[in-house]
């Protein structure tokens, strides 16, 4: 437990709505899973997220950082320390020089795939459909429909977790399927820079519904996941896998795999994390006996175990 006079300190540069005691994490993930983080604090710039770290190092607090919430499962227990939250606080999308979009780390994709459509610019329509924030999407590299952070992104600003801001040019991000450098640098990424190309503004609409059709046939966003649940082995797609494997419907608790798309598992009826984990490791362990690969988890499992 966290004690409350860090309030105090926090006060001295954050608004009182931008901390968040015992926060209910079940309300900040798209699974709509997870229990209490201690501390939930939301920045709106990046000096704020600056001061944040600072705060929290001076205290000995642990922090997680958090986008929209739309790869993670969050445990039961829920989470110890701080959870330092980009959403739309801190989302200010910019058009630089024609050709650039400056994106802050707690803007959707959704909308920095609007504004750049609105500014004729192509290159982002792939994002459209992701229900990430641009901090979250760079960290994961997320990609979809033959397109990828890593093809749009031309610089990061972040601060380290002793509170510095570093810049890091395309090559830096160490950018590849699912992966970049802050995986392992723990970094919060602030903002970011895309570079995209004049293109035409109808086919670039169309070409986003197109998309959002394409998801909407195929995905089931009728009921709460974290998208994809395992990533792709090498040569295999993880849903035809599991799919094969006839486990379409299988359910552990209110955790069940997709009937419409076998690579995600759902939250069908009030599933807790523990559920989920446990069918993961049913599906992992059946698709091993049946096709000899082993499938791994896509979605982050962060929390108190
Ligand atoms: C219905 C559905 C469809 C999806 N489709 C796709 C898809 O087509 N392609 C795809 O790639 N993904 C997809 N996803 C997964 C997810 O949307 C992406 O991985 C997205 O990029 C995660 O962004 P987020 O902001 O939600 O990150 P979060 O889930 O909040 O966090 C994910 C990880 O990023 C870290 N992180 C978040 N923000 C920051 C930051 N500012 N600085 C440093 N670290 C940060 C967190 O610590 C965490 O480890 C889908 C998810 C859902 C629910």
């Amino acid at each position: 437990m966290i004690d409350r006079a860090i309030e105090t300190e926090l006060l001295k540069f954050l608004r009182p709505e931008q901390i968040l005691f015992d926060a209910l994490m079940s309300e900040h993930t798209t699974f709509k899973i997870g229990g209490r983080a201690d501390l939930l604090l939301l920045p709106s710039s990046m000096n704020e997220v600056q001061k944040i770290f600072q705060t929290l190092n001076k205290n000995r607090i642990p922090f997680t950082i958090l986008g929209n919430g739309s790869n993670v499962l969050v445990s039961d227990k829920g989470i110890r320390g701080a959870v330092v939250k980009f959403n739309g606080n801190f989302s200010r999308v910019e058009l630089r020089d024609s050709r650039f979009v400056v994106a802050s780390a707690g803007a959707k994709l959704k909308d920095v795939s609007i504004f750049a459509a609105e500014h004729s610019l192509t290159g982002f329509e792939f994002a459209v459909g992701i229900p990430g924030s641009v901090g979250g999407a760079i960290f994961m590299n997320a990609g979809a429909y033959g397109g990828e952070m890593k093809n749009v992104v031309a610089s990061v600003r972040a601060v380290s977790p002793q509170g510095e801001i570093f810049e890091f040019d395309r090559d830096a991000l160490d950018l590849d399927y699912r992966h970049s450098i802050f995986q392992t640098n723990g970094f919060a990424i602030c903002e970011v820079v895309f570079e995209l190309e004049i293109g035409d503004q109808s086919a670039i609409f169309e070409a986003m519904n197109d998309f959002t059709n394409r998801r909407e046939s195929k995905q089931p966003l009728d009921l709460p996941s974290a998208g994809s649940t395992f990533r792709r082995p090498k040569g295999y797609f993880a849903g035809t896998l599991i799919d094969q494997t006839g486990l379409k419907g299988l359910r552990v608790g209110g955790a069940m795999v997709s009937t419409k798309h076998a690579g995600f598992v759902v939250n069908a009826d009030h599933a807790t994390a523990s559920d989920v984990m446990n069918l993961i490791a049913e599906v992992q362990r059946r698709v091993f006996e049946v096709h000899g690969v082993q499938l791994n988890p896509e979605v982050r499992m962060i929390g108190e175990k």
